[in-house]
């Protein structure tokens, strides 16, 4: 590759279900690199396997990428220079690269149909196409030219798979893993391009990368296997000089370390591992994702940005800026990182915490829809988020946080204050409404300052009036500080709360 060559990356997903959080790393990795280097980030749609296609799964892939915010530059939904960006529609580009492979004797076709190689397969356990037995096969390295150029033809059913050299070495630089080797004989023929004329991953992920001028090729560790099949391709297809510097980023692993981190892994701990929702179109299954979970994008990306990469420096949390300007490959690990749920939660509790109230509010009123509350003051409602933020863990747990502040608590835990209950108590109670009827405007440090000076002439502990308030405004033993809440609810609403609550903690 030419030193100056411009940056362009790429996100090149199959759309076959859900978007994995390590699809979503990528994505953020090639991303981050891209605005970095001024460079541009396209995403790709590699759907050649027909067999794997889902429908509905582009479309979510689009869909995450523009919840977290990674929008990118050339697409199959913006355009750009070098469409079409859905490889389904650059079927005719691809099988002038087989032929020209198979001319200079670095492919070949190969007729055999699937029965034959069912035989092979039920006959040698381990089978793989390849040098050690392609000889033997009913392909173009055996049939004569004439045979072949008859067979071609009549459109008998064929492949082209790729000549694999035998014995010797692949070697390559990875930009976090250093020198890479691969021994040629662990590796089989790969097909090409498949019978119905469509290209497989190998051919077409290499055509693309080298039509679209990508200059870096970030992907998951799982595809370092196949990167000797694609160095083989960028040699034999001439174009070596072209070949874009390779970042085989280290797997997520499960919680406990060992092995890549599945769906099935966060449906058995409980979390999820798809950025968003995604709806099986067959089963209509549903998997959750973790926007759905309730975590702000902010927060995701955050904590993906984490997982196999930091800046050398204890800090955690990074603005997208900070991301961009600080991320460098060489500070990604080569080993694999342990994804963490809890950790993932201390994020998304911090970004909350940290969010302006407006930033969170439009979710917030749609919470407060479903349970049917009408907000008639907004300042209210800004005054409420603000003091309850501090508590969430996601904005679903507004509601359970914060209820009431929009209603009389529903019931109330009584457990914790009847069995101590006494007749002091409920003439303590009895003068507070009277105290709280004389105040206006009070702020909650006067509030609790009448609070206590009652206690005192009352001769009682406040450390036992105390509790019996708490759930005398908000239900059980949360929330945050009392007096804060008898304020903003207000004095009528809070003394009203005191009468209907003695009932229930006397009767
Ligand atoms: N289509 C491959 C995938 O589904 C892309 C791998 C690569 O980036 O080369 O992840």
């Amino acid at each position: 590759m030419s030193e100056n060559k411009k940056v362009r990356v790429r996100f090149a997903p199959s759309p076959t279900g859900g978007l994995h959080l390590g699809g979503v790393r990528t994505v953020l990795f090639n991303y981050l690199f891209a605005r970095q280097q001024g460079g541009d980030f396209i995403l790709r749609i590699e759907d050649t396997d027909q067999s794997r296609y889902v429908d509905g799964a582009e479309q979510y892939i689009f869909d995450c990428l523009e919840w977290c915010g990674l929008i990118p530059d050339e697409s199959a939904k913006v355009g750009g220079p070098f469409a079409p960006y859905r490889q389904s529609e650059r079927k005719s580009t691809y099988r002038q690269y087989a032929e020209q492979l198979v001319q200079d004797g670095y492919a070949y076709y190969a007729f055999d149909s699937t029965s034959e190689l069912e035989a092979q397969r039920s006959q040698f356990p381990n089978f793989r196409y390849g040098h050690e037995n392609r000889h033997l096969l009913n392909n173009s390295l055996n049939l004569s030219a004439a045979e072949v150029a008859s067979r071609l033809q009549q459109n008998i059913p064929h492949v082209i798979r790729i000549k694999i050299p035998v014995d010797d070495t692949v070697t390559f630089t990875d930009l976090i893993r250093g020198e890479v080797s691969f021994d040629t004989n662990l590796v089989d023929d790969k097909v090409l391009l498949k019978a119905d004329g469509m290209p497989t991953y190998h051919l077409a992920v290499v055509v693309d990368d080298y039509l679209m001028k990508i200059s870096h090729a970030f992907r998951g560790e799982e595809w370092l296997p196949s990167a000797p099949i694609h160095i083989l391709l960028w040699e034999y297809l001439g174009w070596k000089a072209d070949m874009p510097k390779w970042v085989h980023l280290p797997l997520i692993l499960k919680p406990e370390g060992n092995g890549k981190l599945s769906k099935r892994d966060g449906d058995r701990l409980g979390f999820p591992v798809y950025a968003m929702n995604w709806t099986d179109p067959k089963s209509g299954d549903i998997t959750r994702g973790f926007r759905e979970m309730g975590f702000l994008p902010e927060a995701f990306i955050n904590m993906l940005a984490l997982l196999g990469w930091n800046d050398g420096t204890e800090q955690e949390i990074f603005t997208m800026d900070e991301l961009i300007a600080k991320f460098s490959i060489d500070r990604v690990s080569r080993s694999g990182a342990k994804f963490d749920f809890e950790k993932a939660k201390w994020f998304n509790h911090e970004y909350i915490k940290k969010a302006d109230t407006a930033s969170l509010k439009p979710q917030i009123l749609s919470i407060l829809k479903e349970k049917q509350i009408e907000i008639a003051d907004n300042y209210y409602l800004d005054k409420v988020i603000a003091i309850v933020k501090d508590r969430l863990t996601f904005l679903q747990d507004f509601w359970e946080q914060s209820s009431f502040f929009f209603q009389q608590p529903v019931e109330y835990d009584l457990n914790s204050v009847k069995p101590k209950w006494s007749d002091v108590k409920t003439d303590f109670f009895n003068s507070l409404i009277g105290i709280f009827a004389g105040l206006q405007n009070a702020s909650s440090a006067e509030l609790e300052a009448q609070f206590k000076k009652l206690a005192e002439e009352k001769a009682i502990k406040v450390g036992e009036v105390m509790l019996p308030f708490r759930i005398m405004l908000v239900g059980g033993k949360f929330g945050p500080a009392v007096f804060d809440i008898a304020q903003l609810i207000g004095l009528q609403e809070t003394t009203k709360r005191i009468e209907t609550a003695l009932k229930a903690f006397t009767g």
